[in-house]
């Protein structure tokens, strides 16, 4: 169903549908979001559900409340309505029809493929750091819980540091512009005029009265905020997961990213990772170096990878084993295993072992028939 007529129809169609849905929940946001929860909520839902990417029958629906909740929420005039009076008000304050935006129009001008209003939105910092996992977490994949103290918006005040709404004030001295123009004289008769900031407002245009108590008027406030790292099997070093706009929040701009570099913790003595090869050395006694040997190797998650030799191994000697190495990021199979062998000899040996290994080496002259003695 390419036709853009055919589109509108069933959005239509949809439109009767959604009334009944609560738009926060719709948007998976409690009462108290701010501006950007909710423009953020919008950003994150509808390209999860937009019918081009989501082929789940259900997806279109959801993609059309999204949308209009977005369109409710997002206006403060219509959001203060719905707050106080729901659907009903809405419907009564639009002349008792309601009319919404086409949801694939919004879908594009907030995307920009027309205006680009929503380019300007300032962008916050992104924080990126390190985050050192044991590589048996890389191996078979794994969750793991942490915690970010950052800065978010007041969930009181909305981030306008205001204790109400009627709390906030045009200020007076740069009428809400948020800039003066200063006249200056350079020379006798000529003058030159320069902006500067308004020093009483800060820039801002708008002057609070009393502040808010929640966060003494600063607007946003520390909060620690759990979240789940999901390490995929086989991640490379350096693997970079994102949590879009999850750092710290600012009535001044949008929140940046947190971006987390998945590196491997280096332990001593222990497994090595290049790639997709995996690196481990075994020591092994001299007789097992001259006869063969058959051990037991425990794998990163556990499973045994039998080592198995028959004949001599060098010290140093590198036993390639198929298939047992990383997991192939992003797609099936294994790298290889690469082990190393590393011979002890024994600190000292007993007469009696002496005696047998002269024999073993030299029979001509230490054999049974030999009468040298030692
Ligand atoms: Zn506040
Ligand atoms: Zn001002």
């Amino acid at each position: 169903m390419g036709s853009p007529v055919l589109f509108f129809l069933v959005f239509c169609l949809l439109a009767l549908f959604v009334h009944a849905a609560d738009l926060y929940k719709v948007l998976e946001l409690s009462k108290s979001a701010s501006e950007q929860d909710i423009r953020k909520a919008y950003k994150r839902l509808s390209r999860k559900y937009h019918p081009d990417k989501n082929k789940d029958p259900d997806a279109e629906e959801k993609f059309v409340e999204i949308a209009h909740a977005y369109e409710v929420l997002s206006d403060p005039t219509k959001r203060q309505i719905y707050d106080r009076h729901g659907e009903e008000g809405l419907r009564a304050h639009e002349g008792g029809q309601q009319h919404y935006a086409n949801p694939f129009d919004m879908f594009q001008n907030f995307f920009g493929g027309g205006g680009h209003h929503n380019q300007q939105v300032r962008r916050g910092p992104s924080s990126v750091s390190e985050f050192e996992v044991s590589l048996s977490d890389i191996y078979s994949g794994a969750s793991i819980d942490f915690m970010v103290k950052k800065r978010i918006l007041c969930d009181h005040c909305r981030g306008t540091g205001a204790a109400s709404s009627d709390d906030i004030h045009t200020c007076s001295a740069c009428g809400g512009s948020g800039v003066r123009i200063m006249r200056q004289q350079i020379m006798p008769g000529m003058f030159t005029q320069s902006q500067v900031t308004c020093n009483e407002c800060g820039g801002r245009g708008k002057v609070i009265g009393r502040k808010c108590p929640h966060c003494q008027g600063n607007k946003v406030m520390d909060h620690t905020q759990h979240y789940t790292l999901e390490i995929p099997r086989g991640a490379p070093e350096g693997h970079e997961v994102v949590f879009e706009g999850e750092a710290d929040e600012s009535p001044d701009w949008e929140a940046g990213d947190i971006v987390l570099r998945i590196r491997s913790k280096k332990e001593r003595g222990g497994w090595r990772r290049k790639e997709s090869g995996l690196y481990w050395k075994e020591t092994i006694s001299v007789e097992e170096a001259l006869l063969g040997f058959e051990r037991n190797l425990t794998h990163l998650d556990g499973h045994i990878v039998e080592l198995k030799r028959q004949g001599v191994t060098q010290p140093g000697y590198v036993q390639t084993i198929k298939g047992e190495g990383m997991p192939l990021f992003e797609g099936t199979g294994y790298g290889d295993l690469y082990v190393e062998y590393n011979v002890v000899l024994p600190t000292e040996i007993s007469p009696e072992t002496r005696k047998r290994l002269l024999i073993a080496f030299h029979p001509e002259t230490h054999g049974a028939h030999s009468k040298d003695e030692l």
